[in-house]
């Protein structure tokens, strides 16, 4: 198996943080997250668009191609805020992520609230 190597990580928190930017503000954070192939290309991307939608990183995870689907643990997650483990209206983002069997999470910062993964 292999995954993205961390000198495509600062690139992608980047497009990360301008998905982050496509959400609207509010009482939540803006949070952007994009999933990287092995050889470090962009495979899907998602945001956070406000209270009560999916968040950023479950928006990527349904944005990725069949393909990669099947390819999940040579995936790696990388997202602006760490996911969180909150079973609100949405529900927790770091199940979905071990679900979908993603291989790595990076993520920019840590989420200082008890709803952190
Ligand atoms: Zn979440």
């Amino acid at each position: 198996m292999s995954l993205a190597t961390p000198a495509r990580w600062a690139g992608a928190l980047a497009e990360a943080e301008a998905q982050a930017l496509r959400g609207t503000r509010g009482a939540n954070p803006l949070v952007g997250a994009v999933v990287l192939a092995p050889g470090g290309e962009l495979v899907a991307a998602g945001f956070h668009r406000g209270a009560g939608h999916p968040h950023a990183e479950v928006e990527a995870l349904a944005a990725l191609p069949p393909h990669w689907r099947a390819l999940a643990a040579e995936l790696t997650l990388v997202v602006t805020l760490e996911p969180c483990r909150l079973s609100g209206r949405t529900g927790p983002c770091v199940r979905a992520i071990l679900d979908a069997g993603i291989g790595r999470v990076v993520y920019a910062a840590p989420d200082p609230t008890p709803n952190a993964g």
